[in-house]
């Protein structure tokens, strides 16, 4: 049935319509002028440059609900990248409420996930069978280059695997196939590091499966290389949206500017001053600069009103990255663009000043955090999950970890990634993964003798007979010899059975959640944690691990969800650390909370050879990073910023220090501070 409503003259409008007219307009009307600007120029480049809290990420999402209520774009041709799997999901939520259903069918995610879906749709023209294709996580991969080290014959003592590690994924990065590794002819690191390249890419290949770094690679190789692939991403998605400019790595741009050459409707968004990203290779200076090069069209938006903030934050945030004395960083080694980074302001009242405790020890801190956080629950009307506890690494937060656990606050802790190390998830990985695809050399080995079934080390020896890796053949091979002793031939019949018959036949039929009991089950895994004492620590991971598995959604081919399973494993633990959600006060490094905000902040272990970090007091380079990521500590606070660090703290050696208050603790003016003792 279509009502109409009388507007105005002999305008008729749809009832559907006047709600988009309203709905449209007060989506621009929350808007500043500036921010609006940036929503409605839809067309051709855009860069908007603005510090923390000033509403660049709202700028994103309205930008896409404009698009789509103005017709102007369906959801579909829509890419809004970012730079976590988090991030992405709070971005869908704010646009669940601004979109509805329609919010679903945007391409919203991380460069890695948009980088997967390329892989995966044109993988068969590289060789890749993309119905089975595998992600290996980083513990995959690193076992999957000693083993290329082993092939390779190199001597562990002498040869650093990390370094190699390093020096293959810079070669990604750089979009160098093992081929054209080796740049100097004759110099022995290069040839050395261009065999075990190879080899490593070959196990890769074996596998059926590709790290990180290749997805990224292989994503951009095929965009520059085909031009019926570059003609379909760059014609599909008119409209593309970056977050967090200032931290994307080189690939990842090449990604983004591939696929937006063709309309040019590319609209990015940064912060130079929140670049904390380095360490890992990203560029904010040359980044600016290569978009600004490559799209000489661009508008550039500089925001500077916040208005997540009190006044008193902003001006100890800016104190921090503006003030020439102190902070000459962006100034004066910035290109152009990052110069245009202004000092925030906010129409926001004072607000109380900003606390900082001294505390004679790590548990004296801690405590400390915990008193003031009851009296915001019980005096302020807080809620528990408004206050966020900040530090610059996971060891900080253990002391914090036992008080709340002994004051009974509900808290969620951002994992260090040791959940997908544990070797219980790993073992049950292994598993799930052959019973997606069972010839996987890496996981057969890793589980032929867990539980152990009698194929130890000796036996697993007999059995690859001289061969660097384990494979289906090789077991048929062994099982045919028959001088091979009747206990290993009835073991390895058994796990050759397991394998092929119980785990494979179920991962093509089953969904995730029974495969998962089953697996636990027919393995013997089970049972065995379950006879072990003290493993019950062990059952509740697998617990944690399958309850990822029930969120998966749900597909028709069950051996395609298994797939997608293992493959968002290793994209989750690659880009996000697991969060044990429990709700309540939320215990985070300060790199994971970029882009998040809460009422309350308490920023811990402020002290020197801590924050900043030991390792980063060597360049200036280096301390203007940690600099940074302080910035960014301090502007995730809207009301309330507690400070702190204590005199003696036990160091990762185990022996307690003492410890100076951190240089940027006393670069904030003073007028804005009580102490507390
Ligand atoms: P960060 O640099 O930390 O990522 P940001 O620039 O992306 O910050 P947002 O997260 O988009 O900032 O916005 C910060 C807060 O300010 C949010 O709570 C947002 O809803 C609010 N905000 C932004 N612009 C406006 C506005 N024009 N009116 C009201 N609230 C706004
Ligand atoms: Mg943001």
């Amino acid at each position: 049935m279509l009502v109409y409503v009388r507007v105005t003259g002999n305008w008729m409008l749809t009832l559907e319509e006047v709600k988009q007219i309203s709905s449209l307009t007060a989506l621009l009307t929350s808007l500043n002028p500036s921010q609006r600007y940036a929503v409605e120029l839809t067309e051709g480049p855009l860069m908007v440059i603005a510090g923390a809290g000033s509403g660049k990420t709202r700028v994103l999402t309205h930008r896409i609900a404009y698009l789509v209520h103005t017709g102007l774009s369906s959801p579909h041709a829509i890419l809004a990248l970012t730079f976590t799997q988090k991030a992405a999901r709070e971005m869908r939520d704010r646009l669940d409420i601004l979109l509805g259903e329609r919010a679903e069918q945007l391409m919203l995610g991380t460069f890695h996930a948009l980088a997967l879906r390329i892989v995966k749709t044109e993988g068969q023209k590289l060789g890749y069978d993309i119905s089975r294709l595998r992600v290996f996580d980083a513990a995959h991969a690193r076992a999957a280059l000693q083993q290329a080290m082993r092939q390779a014959k190199l001597d562990e003592r002498r040869w650093d695997a990390a370094q190699i590690a390093d020096a293959i994924a810079r070669a990604k990065q750089q979009l160098r196939n093992p081929d054209a590794f080796v740049r100097v002819n004759g110099d022995v690191y290069e040839t050395t590091v261009g065999r075990v390249y190879t080899i490593y890419q070959q196990i890769l290949k074996q596998a059926n499966a590709v790290d990180f770094d290749d997805l990224l690679m292989l994503a951009a190789q095929l965009l520059r290389d085909d031009a019926d692939v570059r003609e379909f991403y760059a014609t599909i998605y008119r409209y593309v949206l970056v977050d967090e400019l200032q931290d994307v790595s080189e690939l990842q741009y090449l990604l983004m500017r591939r696929i937006a050459e063709r309309h040019e409707n590319i609209c990015v968004v940064g912060s130079p001053a929140q670049a904390i990203y380095g360490w890992r290779g990203a560029s904010a200076p040359a980044i600016l600069n290569r978009f600004e090069r490559d799209f000489p069209t661009a508008e550039v938006i500089v925001l500077d009103q916040n208005y997540r903030s009190t006044q008193t934050i902003i001006t100890a945030a800016n104190a921090i990255i503006h003030e020439p004395s102190t902070a000459p960083d962006l100034r004066r080694t910035g290109p152009a663009l990052a110069e245009r980074e202004k000092p925030l302001w906010t129409h926001n009242a004072a607000g109380m000043p900003i606390t900082l405790k001294t505390a004679a020890s790590e548990s004296d801190e801690a405590k400390h955090v915990i008193t003031e956080i009851v009296s915001l629950i019980q005096d302020d009307g807080f809620r528990a999950d408004q206050c966020m506890v900040l530090f610059r690494t996971h060891r900080l937060a253990r002391p914090l970890e036992q008080a709340l656990l002994r004051a009974g606050l509900p808290y969620t802790l951002e994992g260090d990634n040791s959940f997908f190390n544990r070797k219980e998830v790993k073992d049950m990985l292994a598993y799930l993964s052959l019973a997606h695809n069972p010839d996987n050399p890496l996981a057969l080995e890793r589980v032929i003798n867990v539980p152990p079934r009698g194929l130890g080390p000796k036996a697993l020896e007999a059995i690859k007979a001289g061969e660097p890796q384990l494979s289906l053949t090789l077991l048929l091979n062994a099982l045919a010899e028959e001088n091979l002793k009747p206990t290993i031939r009835e073991a390895l019949q058994g796990f050759h059975d397991l394998v092929l018959g119980t785990l494979y036949e179920a991962g093509g039929s089953l969904p995730l959640g029974d495969l998962f009991d089953l697996t636990l089950e027919a393995t013997g895994y089970q049972l065995w944690l379950a006879e072990q004492a003290g493993d019950a620590q062990r059952l509740a991971n697998l617990d944690e691990l399958r309850r990822l598995a029930l969120r998966q959604p749900e597909v028709d081919d069950p051996r395609r969800a298994l797939g997608d399973f293992l493959n968002d494993i290793a994209l989750l633990a690659e880009s996000d650390p697991l969060y044990l959600d429990h709700g309540g006060v939320k215990l985070i490094t300060i790199h994971t909370a970029k882009g998040l905000e809460a009422r309350a902040v308490f920023l811990i272990g402020l002290e020197e050879g801590v924050f900043p970090h030991q390792r980063a007091l060597g360049t200036q380079a280096e301390l203007n990073e940690e600099r940074r990521v302080f910035y960014v500590g301090l502007t995730r606070a809207m009301e309330r910023l507690y400070l702190s660090y204590a005199r003696t703290r036990g160091g990762p050696d185990g022996r307690l220090h003492d410890h100076a208050p951190s240089r940027f603790v006393r670069e904030i003016p003073r007028n804005l501070i009580e102490h507390l003792t």
